[in-house]
């Protein structure tokens, strides 16, 4: 199995610390507001990676932690809170905000068909934890205490760059937002572990400590709980790439300093859902949820579909005239897939083994889901009985998770000419641009008359079937 590791930048052969066995860490969402559909690709590209590892035999331990504390809308050390600001928002506590957008983001969850890691830690829950790791970090000089906080001192470290080769430059632009210089620092990359009330005295939850009442940092939770639930030895850790500095450079710092030895062997990393030209953030401008696209008459597992159609390591660009197009040939599948013969059959042994191997193949080439969905559809073309067929999709849907067998509640109507109604859609623009009103009402009359509505967003023209 081939793996695109981040951390020596070259696509590998993938091998767990322990045979059979694979434990995998996946940064979680912070809860201060809905998980926007960005936040969600991110946590579906690791639900296949997941989920093909058990499908290849693994036994796969995953654990992820809930952010509800520490995590700053910088990223690093500087800005507020993200939960104490929702809730000064929202005029409700820490602890209700944390409650309501987790509970959200499982709901997610649950329209996406990812499925819910074993081991979900809230942060809060284990300051004990922290506590432990930073005093035995600061006993062994790789933590001082300044101006109130504990920060842990990268001059310390042979290498504090390895996640990212040394090439600052190459870093994620938006990731680095930490641009004050804090004057308690002895080197500009130290961040801080432990918070206490000199740096933010409206923080709501603190806990006492050594080192006076006060707080976690964000990237210190991760490391605990990681190394908590998944001991010391880990294989995969993911995240979107915005995760990779500074939150898991500072993660590979704390944990090495602390174990002694390396801890992760794979980084995996998905690349951003963009808007426009940025990524889809909820700090920075215009976000959709799940919910959004339902309620605009989406199947939310269209917009699986529309991720599982691009590779993790892309960059993939999100309008509604895209997921448009992966709704009709989601649901176009679907249909053809719920008029095959259902009746038992001879399974076609050397059939079934043929399309196993060729999504296998293409999992394996570093999950390469764009083209392991195109199984499905030769699948459909294939010389074999639809008994086959539907075993086929049955078993390869354990990994895909797009529900092809079941069968929708409401026939949905399939466009066939969808390429055509797009360009028209494109022409039509074109002719409001140059304030050609005639042509444009046109094209709207005649795609009218075929029974296509078209609706003009924010974002662009959508169409449904009337
Ligand atoms: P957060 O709730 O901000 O901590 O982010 C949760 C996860 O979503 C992290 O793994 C981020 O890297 C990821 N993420 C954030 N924005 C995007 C985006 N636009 N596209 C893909 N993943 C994202
Ligand atoms: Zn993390």
């Amino acid at each position: 199995m081939k793996i695109y590791n981040t951390l020596t930048r070259t696509v590998e052969e993938f091998k767990p610390n322990t045979e059979g066995k694979v434990k995998i860490y996946t940064c979680g969402p912070t809860v201060y507001h809905f998980a926007h559909i960005g936040n969600l690709r991110s946590y579906l590209h690791e639900d296949i990676l997941e989920k093909y590892l058990r499908y290849a035999g693994y036994d796969v331990q995953r654990a992820m932690n809930i952010t509800d504390v520490g995590h700053l809308s910088s990223d690093g050390d500087t800005g507020d809170d993200k939960m104490v600001s929702s809730a000064k928002r929202e005029h409700k506590s820490v602890l209700d905000i944390a409650k309501i957008y987790t509970d959200a983001f499982f709901a997610d969850f649950e329209k996406l068909n990812i499925r819910k890691p074993d081991i979900v830690v809230p942060a809060t829950s284990q300051i004990n934890e922290y506590i432990t790791v930073i005093t035995k970090l600061l006993a062994d000089g790789y933590a001082y205490a300044s101006g109130g906080n504990i920060y842990f001192d990268t001059s310390k470290l042979k290498d504090y760059y390895v996640l990212t080769n040394h090439k600052k430059e190459d870093l994620i632009i938006g990731a680095r937002e930490d641009v004050d210089e804090d004057e308690n620092k002895r080197n500009k990359e130290d961040f801080v572990l432990w918070f206490t009330k000199s740096k933010f005295e409206d923080q709501e939850l603190k806990w006492e400590s050594p080192w006076g009442y006060g707080y976690p940092g964000w990237h210190i939770e991760c490391s605990c709980i990681s190394m908590k639930y998944l001991g010391e030895y880990l294989d995969i850790h993911c995240g979107g790439v915005d995760n990779i500095f500074p939150h898991h450079t500072n993660e590979i710092a704390q944990s090495e300093a602390y174990l002694g030895h390396k801890w992760c062997n794979y980084w995996f990393h998905i690349e951003h859902l963009n808007l426009g030209n940025a990524k889809m953030s909820k700090s920075k401008g215009e976000i959709y949820t799940v919910d959004s696209l339902i309620e605009k008459g989406y199947h939310p597992l269209s917009y699986r579909y529309f991720v599982l159609s691009s590779h993790y390591r892309r960059t993939l660009e999100f309008t509604l005239e895209n997921l448009s197009g992966a709704e009709n040939a989601y649901l176009k599948l679907k249909s053809r897939i719920s008029r095959l013969n259902k009746a038992n059959d001879t399974l076609e042994e050397e059939m079934f083994a043929k399309y196993k191997k060729q999504f296998m193949d293409a999992m394996e080439d570093d999950f390469n889901t764009s083209l392991a969905l195109t199984t499905v559809y030769d699948i459909m073309k294939a010389e074999t009985n639809d008994y086959t067929k539907l075993k086929l999709i049955e078993d390869l849907d354990q990994v895909l998770s797009l529900d092809l067998l079941k069968e929708e509640e409401e026939a949905t109507p399939v466009i066939e000419n969808e390429a055509e109604i797009l360009a028209l859609i494109a022409e039509r623009n074109e002719a409001k641009k140059n304030k050609d009103y005639a042509r444009a009402d046109e094209i709207r009359n005649s795609l009218a008359e075929q029974g296509i509505r078209l609706i003009d967003t924010k974002e662009g023209t959508k169409f449904e079937v009337i």
